[in-house]
């Protein structure tokens, strides 16, 4: 563990990925190098909506995050989650390209970076809360904090509810990513359903608006949910989607109760965009 980490909260991703491991960056440069070539190979989707997810936009990653919505309005257009599963519910054909971004967890980096830039590109996004960790402080509690990553040494700050008010004030839409950020296939029912529930209740209560959609953390079929178990699950708790960690575009006929998304880091250039949005 080191002391740096843990002092202050992490405002960068230089800082936040300082504990990597030298084969952990070998791998990431390793696959770097081939989704550059790849890419070269790919042309975006004609059609469809795809989800960008992100979990946060560093200090040293806004140049990136501004970079990237920039080539997301250069190949198609955004929308508000909203009307991405309004589409996807019409099943009427979906002409063009849609970007409907979402960011999960609920950091505070949320407010300070990836709001301002998302509204000075004219963008709307979905933003999946861990309820839990709303509103917490980093002097009080910095132990739950800190066991939220499994490392145990980043000390992450989380937004406050005035955030979220504003943010929802400002366009954006809030979600759920259940209150402790669990693994939905460990819990029996009662308990899944409780973290379900609870989470939207909570968002209502403290925003006074709908909390419509749920976003499965970890989000891997069979690891971290099963199908159509939890999604069933999240739609007789009200939600009217049921997002996942799985890649590729969304058409016609695929069920906003199963949303695929593709996960970006900010930093990432534009080739492996070609490449994530491209199939
Ligand atoms: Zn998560």
């Amino acid at each position: 563990m080191t002391l740096q980490r843990t002092l202050s909260p992490i405002r960068t991703y230089r800082n936040f990925i300082a504990g990597q491991s030298v084969l952990t960056r070998a791998r990431g440069l390793a696959r770097d190098a081939a989704i550059r070539l790849l890419a070269a190979g790919r042309s975006p989707d004609k059609a469809g909506i795809r989800f960008p997810y992100y979990h946060h936009v560093f200090d040293d990653e806004r140049g990136g995050f501004a970079r990237q919505l920039k080539t997301m309005a250069s190949m198609g257009d955004f929308i508000s989650i909203d009307d991405a599963v309004a589409m996807l519910d019409s099943n009427a054909p979906i002409d063009g390209r849609y970007f409907c971004i979402t960011f999960d967890d609920g950091f505070k980096n949320w407010a300070t970076n990836a709001v301002p830039l998302l509204l000075d590109a004219g963008a709307m996004a979905a933003f999946f809360v861990v309820t839990g960790c709303i509103g917490t402080s980093i002097e009080d509690d910095r132990d739950k904090l800190l066991d939220f990553y499994e490392q145990g040494d980043l000390l992450m700050e989380f937004l406050s509810w005035d955030d979220c008010r504003a943010m929802a004030d400002g366009g954006m839409t809030i979600g759920s990513h259940t209150i402790n950020h669990v693994h939905l296939t460990e819990l029996d029912d009662a308990a899944a359903q409780a973290e379900m529930q609870g989470s939207k209740q909570t968002i209502e209560a403290e925003l006074g608006r709908a909390c419509d959609h749920f976003c499965c953390p970890f989000g891997r079929e069979n690891v971290d949910f099963t199908a159509p178990h939890h999604p069933g699950m999240a739609a007789r708790a009200g939600y009217k989607s049921f997002l996942t960690g799985h890649r590729g575009a969304m058409r016609r006929g695929a069920s906003s109760m199963m949303i695929r998304r593709d996960h970006v880091l900010a930093g990432w250039g534009d080739y492996q965009l070609k490449y994530f949005f491209s199939s």
